[in-house]
């Protein structure tokens, strides 16, 4: 059987994609390798413990997640605002003063860092969350780490608080990751709450999925080479569709599809799950290594953010290391040892549940990043997933999002006035599911944004040259306002080249932003 749409990967990039196919009402089927769908973020219950694969946290502030999960259904349970640090002295909280304005005091006093540092942090909360998704994507890009030293940060305070915070979440220990994807992370953190559903991250997935007609998704379909449109699997069976769309994580789409499609580089991540009877007294918190020990740089009790991921009289403790460390051999005793080190005899008595090694957790995403590529890549090939965005739920999500649209576009054909009448437009693609006039002029603004994200550098030069010969031609008369011209025609496509429809802005349909 011939599909409309062949999507391979069944993680939220490829969910999205073939739940906005369905709502247009183009059939897909979706092949995933694995035997379950979710991709990175998936949950298997244990003895009664839910365990993510990989310690995550569901940001609400996310437009996506706004737009297409419903978070009641989810049963969010919430972490405190802030996360309490480790250095050498003991535990030190440091909260969110514009939630919790009582521990502003016990936040600027904490030994973490120097009263400035923590004023330097409330001015560049306050700064992203001004500015719109947008400017943040246009800002230069440098690493994260430069980012905080040019905010003025004491290099104390970039090690023991941005570090471990930024290592979790972005699995970047080296602050090496785009300063443009750190303040959106920044944005979306201060902006709204950070939870656990209550069946683990996995739900996520879940609510995708079940929106999809029966049937749509294959598990246990490797996809071991693509011909043409048509996806091979590993037992030599042929699955063609009229569109195939790659929705892998970024290393195995350059495998299946070659150097039109680079290897986006990885970040490696593990965790190590333990039972316990008696946990270490921090609440719903997130405790940080604050003195760049490690292995291990976050530890949670999961269950006292969400008690459904211990049975009853158990708690859950999550140690995450994120970063080229989760590769090394004998991590899960290294970890023993440092937990032992900071919480005494009582982390003896942990059981070691499981230990989750992820080489690919997030793309390198280091700067510049570009945090719109392509998705077309011509013939009814396209390609999705959080390479192509941020590294994230939010990125995984917009990506499947333009997919569908450019997928779309791709079947309903070429627009008429373009090839002189409907009949000739009847080859080669199906001519159904037409677009509404928003969808269509939503699709052109994309893809124009596309061709100039990919031809920029090229427009830039001949900016610049229209401009050189203009000013010649004129002998130098109206060189300011030439120059002025280019400046700002320069800028025009700087800022749709790096910015487009900025992924962090609410879709249609999406909520109001959380204040
Ligand atoms: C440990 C960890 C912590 C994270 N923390 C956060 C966080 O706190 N917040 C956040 O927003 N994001 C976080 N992320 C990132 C987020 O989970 C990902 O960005 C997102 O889930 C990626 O989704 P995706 O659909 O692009 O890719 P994936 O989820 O990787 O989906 C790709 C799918 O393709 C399948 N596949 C691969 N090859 C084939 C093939 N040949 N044939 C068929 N199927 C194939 C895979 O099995 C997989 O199911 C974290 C990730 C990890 C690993």
């Amino acid at each position: 059987m011939r599909h409309d749409a062949v999507i391979v990967g069944a993680g939220l990039a490829g969910l999205t994609c073939a739940q906005d196919l369905a709502l247009a009402g183009v059939e897909s089927i979706v092949l995933e390798a694995s035997d379950g769908i979710g991709g990175r973020v998936r949950t298997d219950e244990l003895d009664g413990f839910l365990l993510d694969r990989g310690f995550q946290i569901l940001l609400t502030a996310y437009p996506q997640v706004r737009a297409r999960i419903d978070l009641q259904a989810l049963e969010l349970g919430l972490f405190e605002p802030g996360a309490v640090v480790r250095s050498g002295a003991g535990l030190d909280r440091l909260s969110d003063p514009r939630r919790r304005p009582s521990e502003l005091l016990g936040t600027l006093s904490a030994p973490v860092g120097t009263t400035v540092d923590k004023l330097r942090a409330a001015l560049l909360v306050g700064e992203v969350l001004r500015r719109p998704v947008g400017e943040l994507l246009r800002h230069p890009d440098v690493s994260t780490a430069e980012r905080l030293r040019r905010a003025g940060f004491s290099e104390r305070f970039i090690d023991s608080f941005w570090r471990p915070l930024f290592a979790g979440i972005q699995l970047d220990p080296g602050l090496e990751v785009s300063s443009r994807r750190f303040e959106l992370i920044l944005k979306m953190l201060a902006r709204g709450a950070t939870g656990l559903p209550r069946r683990g991250i996995g739900a996520i997935a879940a609510q995708l999925a079940a929106r999809l007609p029966a049937g749509s998704v294959r598990t246990g379909a490797r996809v071991a080479r693509l011909e043409g449109r048509t996806a091979v699997l590993a037992d030599g069976e042929r699955v063609g569709g009229r569109a195939l769309i790659v929705a892998t994580e970024g290393p195995a789409a350059h495998q299946l599809i070659g150097a039109r499609v680079p290897d986006p580089g990885s970040r490696a991540a593990a965790c190590c799950w333990f039972a316990s009877a008696q946990p270490p007294h921090l609440g719903p918190t997130l405790l940080l290594d604050g003195s760049s020990g490690g292995p291990v740089l976050n530890v949670v009790v999961m269950s006292e953010v969400q008690p459904s991921y211990a049975p009853p009289g158990r708690s859950l403790v999550a140690a995450a290391v994120p970063g080229p460390r989760a590769l090394e051999r004998g991590l899960a005793g290294r970890v023993g040892e440092q937990l032992a080190g900071w919480f005494g005899s009582m982390a003896g008595d942990w059981e070691h549940l499981r230990t989750d090694v992820i080489p690919h957790g997030q793309p390198a995403q280091t700067p510049p990043l570009d945090p719109r590529r392509r998705v077309a890549l011509g013939e009814g090939l396209f390609v999705c997933g959080d390479h192509r965005d941020t590294a994230s739920i939010q990125g995984a999500m917009f990506s499947g999002e333009r997919t569908a649209l450019a997928v779309r576009s791709w079947l309903a054909g070429p627009a008429p006035a373009a090839t002189g009448g409907l009949a000739s437009t009847a080859t080669g693609h199906l001519r159904k599911a037409p677009m509404g006039l928003s969808d269509r002029l939503k699709d052109l603004r994309s893809k124009a944004e596309e061709a100039v994200v990919e031809h920029k550098d090229q427009i830039q030069e001949t900016v610049a040259k229209v401009g050189e010969a203009a000013d010649q031609r004129t002998g130098g008369r109206y060189h300011e306002q030439i120059q002025k011209a280019g400046e700002k025609a320069a800028g025009f496509v700087e800022g749709i080249a790096e910015d487009g429809a900025p992924e962090g802005e609410p879709p249609p349909g999406a909520g109001p932003a959380e204040g």
